[in-house]
């Protein structure tokens, strides 16, 4: 059996995770010359403290819940630097707005979209992962990492 698991539980934070990511953030803004603000740092935390899919607009909203108004502009700005650093990836839903999860910390997965309900199956099938890596290798790749979609409508009993 697949291991399948459905999007959008908020599972405990592991500290651990945080302190990588943060770790990690600080290395790329120092790379880039930039300062490791207070704003930055509510950002990632709230991006770190998800562990569903969000929009730029819920991160906004729950933002500001806790007390910490950023602008969309500097969010924008904010998730792109955090996916530059490899701790945020974009999850393309097709046809709606952009979603982003965190990836540091999560283990490589698929993602499987409902077209009908827009309900989204994450799964991290090794087999696929496998598959993917034999086909890259084929034409001479080394895999750094993968991103798969698969769009279609779940079968109702
Ligand atoms: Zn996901």
């Amino acid at each position: 059996m697949p291991n399948k698991k459905p999007s959008g539980n908020p599972a405990p934070l592991k500290p651990a995770d945080f302190d990588e990511a943060l770790e990690r953030y600080r290395e790329y803004l120092k790379r880039k010359k930039l300062l490791f603000t207070r704003e930055r740092i509510a950002i990632l935390e709230e991006v770190m403290a998800r562990h569903d899919h969000f929009s730029v607009e819920e991160l906004h909203d729950s933002l500001k819940a806790n007390g910490k108004k950023v602008s969309r502009a500097t969010l924008y700005r904010n998730l792109d630097s955090l996916k530059e650093a490899g701790i945020l990836a974009e999850v393309d839903l097709g046809n709606r707005h952009v979603q982003y999860e965190h990836v540091l910390g999560h283990r490589q997965h698929f993602h499987i979209i409902c077209e009908e309900t827009s309900e989204i199956i994450e799964d991290d099938s090794v087999e696929v992962e496998k598959a993917v890596e034999i086909l890259a290798r084929k034409h001479g790749f080394d895999v750094s990492r993968i991103k798969l979609q698969i769009f279609g409508t779940k079968r109702r009993k």
